[in-house]
């Protein structure tokens, strides 16, 4: 399963879930876990810049 990045834009605090893809597509909104804010923003994870090598 992918573990999905988040940050919240309230307290700052960056956390990650892991969840199926389509759980990810059904939910589309995430609470955070520290101060229950909905205001997350989904993280960028670096996976892609590491498994595409430029040469
Ligand atoms: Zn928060």
């Amino acid at each position: 399963m992918p573990i999905y990045e988040f940050v919240c834009a309230d307290c700052k605090k960056s956390f990650s879930l892991t969840l199926h893809i389509s759980e990810y597509e059904k939910k589309k909104s995430f609470k955070c876990p520290s101060c229950e804010s909905r205001h997350v923003r989904r993280k960028v994870t670096p996976f892609f810049a590491v498994t595409s090598k430029k040469s």
